[in-house]
């Protein structure tokens, strides 16, 4: 079954690129991030340059790669799109840039799943635009030099983190991307409503937003879920009752958090009596991959104050027990 909160990519999603915002003025959100990269492309297209790499981060969902299209839009060039485990050996990616025009934009998906064979043709692509080539074996090998055209490169990657030092040196520029405010989702949500032909009333698209986890990928698909519910069950008409059934009926309470979120809480809460505990024990407990507690969960629960780093591992916060109806005063209890 597929979780409907999973902010990562899944198939029923290829219907969001139509809502694809294509201009940085229809790019909601990311005030910050904005202003820094229009002002890089401005002065890239003054003088006339490719525009520096950038290397986009932050939870799946959030809307990089939309922003790496629009770049390309921006820039009037090309863009071609690919992601860290598609470029399995150096050859496969000497093709990617042999084919590459002037300025064009190569986006990497994922760059941090990049082999280390492949980061290293990489760094001298990204900082010389060439390519060193042995060709041939043994005595008779020889290395020749192939020159690139001068293109941008946008790699994207949930956590800066786990980027090795020298490729994340190369690139010029570095953005964060956050969570959005529900203010900005409403208007993700009213958007595509808008897009959709949906019938919304501004409460129910806040209460969208407000149950989307800080994601636009999730808003959307949220709002495609309650479109259902509202054809089926009422005058197709979305209204905030409608929002709230529909919510309560995927098991996405009133603050975004589904079944993993809370077993996670709860894990913390009763087994380990409100932590620290690590990451491995807690992704055990739950049966669930650490990577994904690393990617998905755990920036949203920390971003929401429902749980702590601490140097010894995870802990409940205060908040997490009110949010449980758990007493936080019989903690030590059980
Ligand atoms: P990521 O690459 O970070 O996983 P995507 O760029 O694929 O995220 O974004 C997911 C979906 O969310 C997109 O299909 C797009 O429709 C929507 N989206 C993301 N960011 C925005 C935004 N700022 N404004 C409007 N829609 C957005």
């Amino acid at each position: 079954e597929e979780r409907v909160i999973e902010p990562g990519e899944q198939d029923v999603d290829s219907w969001q690129y139509s809502l694809r915002p294509r201009r940085l003025v229809e790019y909601i959100g990311q005030e910050q991030v904005k202003s820094n990269l229009s002002i890089f492309v401005q002065a890239a297209l003054a003088r006339g340059e490719a525009l520096d790499h950038v290397l986009l981060y932050g939870p799946p969902g959030l809307g990089k790669t939309t922003l790496a299209g629009i770049v390309a839009n921006e820039l009037g060039v090309n863009f071609r799109i690919t992601s860290g485990p598609a470029i399995e050996r150096p050859g496969d990616l000497a093709s990617l840039l042999t084919n590459l025009g002037e300025k064009d934009l190569l986006f990497i998906d994922e760059i941090h799943r990049l082999s280390r064979a492949v980061e290293e043709v990489l760094y001298s692509a990204m900082e010389d635009y060439a390519l060193d080539i042995i060709i041939g074996k043994g005595p008779s090998a020889r290395s020749i030099r192939l020159d690139l055209p001068k293109f941008t490169l946008v790699g994207a990657t949930t956590k800066a983190g786990a980027l090795a030092a020298p490729l994340r040196d190369r690139f010029g520029v570095i953005c964060r991307l956050e969570y959005y405010e529900t203010e900005h989702l409403t208007c993700i949500v009213n958007r595509a409503a808008e897009i959709l032909k949906v019938d919304i009333e501004p409460r129910g698209a806040v209460e969208i937003a407000r149950r989307s986890r800080g994601t636009p990928r999730i808003a959307n698909r949220l709002l495609k879920r309650v479109r259902d519910f509202a054809q089926v069950t009422g005058d197709g008409v979305i209204t905030d009752a409608i929002a709230d059934k529909a919510l309560e009926l995927l098991e996405v309470d009133k603050r975004g958090l589904d079944k993993t979120d809370r077993s996670m809480l709860n894990a913390i809460i009763k087994k380990f009596n409100g932590g620290p505990v690590g990451l491995d024990t807690l992704a055990a407990a739950i049966s669930e991959e650490t990577e994904t507690i690393e990617d998905v969960y755990e920036p949203f629960l920390l971003q929401m104050g429902f749980i702590a780093r601490t140097p010894r591992g995870r802990v409940a916060t205060p908040a997490a027990y009110a949010h449980l109806n758990i007493a936080y005063e019989d903690k030590g209890k059980n």
